[in-house]
């Protein structure tokens, strides 16, 4: 995938091929997704990456707009995406109640750095406002949910990464990961295993979370050192008790479907100062 400025900012050209093993997402590949989404000519994944899907989906806006059909994402092509085909990131200040292509590409910069605000929407929100919020508290800026230069630059340095290492919560293979999930992101790594599957604490720490949460279902979560914590979704059963100190392979609970989850599974989240961070590089 080559991916570049055309005319000049914001405008956005993008040559699309399938992309690279590992390739990282893009903010601006997820704004287009959003934006063909809201057209109703995409349904699949917000992921930043971009394929054939989103090529064919660029090329129905062109068809429908009577543009030039050539798959690339030059001013025509944002102009007929609507109010969500503009403007880029960086070119206005941002905050509640607006709309855009720059907002959805803040929610997904957000999203990735561990301050997911929901859908991806292109829609500045109650969510996005209280991520904004949370953002600028994680990287010392105020915090006054308005997204202006400082907090764009602080979302263009590198996510947060762990401080602390981790032993799997189940020893079995995981299947969703850190990242883009659907219109979403998906905050952790998921483990199925079967329901009463003993769950493992990730590390010696201490209990901070024994409750139901939205979505989450019976939850455990740990604080460990260095602002590190570990959190644990779906339980069908909660084996211990705030407060208590718990040494690493310690029983914390038992797999479960409660809260949103299609079938038994271990929801894992490691956090850092309150950012979703990805756990996948610090087990041991
Ligand atoms: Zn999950």
């Amino acid at each position: 995938m080559r991916l570049g400025a055309f005319i000049a900012p914001p405008l956005l050209a993008l040559a699309f091929a399938a992309p690279a093993a590992g390739a990282a997402a893009d903010a601006r590949i997820a704004a287009l997704q959003v934006a063909l989404r809201a057209n109703g000519v995409y349904d699949g994944a917000v992921d930043g990456l971009s394929g054939p899907q989103t090529e064919h989906a660029v090329r129905a806006v062109q068809v429908r707009a009577k543009i030039m059909v050539d798959g690339v994402v030059g001013s025509e092509t944002r102009k007929a995406l609507g109010k969500l085909g503009r403007p880029g990131l960086g070119t206005r200040t941002l905050e509640i109640g607006m709309q855009g292509w720059d907002v959805a590409s803040l929610q997904f910069r957000l999203a990735l750095r561990g301050f997911p605000s929901g859908t991806f929407d292109g829609d500045f929100g109650a969510h996005t406002d209280a991520a904004v919020r949370r953002f600028q508290e994680w990287v010392g800026l105020e915090q006054d949910g308005v997204a202006g230069p400082a907090t764009t630059r602080a979302l263009a340095r590198p996510p947060a990464t762990s401080p602390v290492r981790l032993s799997p919560p189940l020893y079995v293979p995981y299947t969703d990961v850190f990242g883009p999930r659907g219109s979403r992101m998906h905050t952790g790594i998921d483990f199925p295993a079967p329901t009463g599957t003993p769950v493992l604490a990730a590390r010696a720490g201490v209990v901070t979370v024994t409750r139901w949460l939205d979505g989450y279902g019976n939850t455990v979560a740990l604080k460990h050192k260095l602002g590190a914590s570990s959190v644990y979704a779906h339980l069908s059963a909660i084996l211990v008790k705030p407060g208590e100190h718990v040494a690493v392979g310690h029983p914390i609970g038992r797999v479960g479907a409660t809260g949103i989850a299609t079938g038994p599974h271990l929801h894992f989240e490691l956090r850092v100062r309150g950012a979703a961070v990805d756990p996948l590089s610090v087990f041991r």
